[in-house]
């Protein structure tokens, strides 16, 4: 399936004459795989948590966002397939448009996918995920070290709405400062805070 049946769902969520989010026309080139992890203050306030895949940013919705604490789990819920330049979107999505509310970026990078299956052997990122449990290292500017996300409700035929827990692998860091308050947290791209970013509208 390529990018453009992938992003079905998002672009019919979406009127790109009013949202300036992008539509995902082009394909940027570059060295992958990213991550970027975006505050969204909508409805309710929440991280979203994009892993690329391929040509695609598979997205999670994660309330709390995500955690250095490994006793930290945190809930994911699946949200649509985002194209690559998402990853740069930071500003206002009007009210009334699907998401309506400010952006910024929290933190990006890169990843090193790192599944295996229970004998040790590598296992393709996109496959792992379809099995519902992956784990990777981050390279961000914030977000350093290895992560797992593990499906723990729906998916595979099952009809309940999908579910993961996103935690932290390894040492971390326990009794760290886990997650920053979103409301004080700035873009790792532009410095701004979501009150900034609101109160610009979105320019830059
Ligand atoms: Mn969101």
């Amino acid at each position: 399936m390529g990018a453009e049946d992938r992003l079905r769902e998002y672009r019919g969520k979406r009127d790109f004459g009013r949202t300036r989010e992008p539509s995902g026309r082009r394909a940027p080139a570059g060295a992958g795989p990213r991550f970027v992890v975006q505050i969204h203050d909508a409805r309710r306030m929440h991280f979203d948590f994009r892993l690329q895949v391929d040509d695609v940013l598979k997205s999670w919705s994660v309330p709390k966002g995500p955690s250095d604490d490994p006793h930290d789990k945190r809930l994911a819920v699946p949200t649509e397939d985002h194209p690559l330049e998402y990853e740069h979107f930071e500003g206002v999505i009007p009210a009334g448009e699907y998401g309506g509310g400010t952006v910024i970026v929290w933190d990006r990078g890169t990843y090193e996918p790192l599944s295996h299956d229970r004998g040790g052997r590598p296992v393709a990122f996109a496959e792992s995920l379809e099995r519902g449990h992956a784990t990777f290292r981050l390279h961000g500017s914030k977000l350093h070290g290895e992560y797992a996300l593990t499906r723990f409700r729906g998916g595979r035929g099952d009809d309940a709405e999908e579910a993961w827990l996103l935690v932290r692998k390894g040492p971390g860091r326990t009794g760290g400062h886990g997650t920053p308050d979103p409301r004080r947290a700035r873009s790792v791209r532009t410095g701004r805070t979501l009150a900034q970013v609101a109160a610009e509208g979105g320019e830059e």
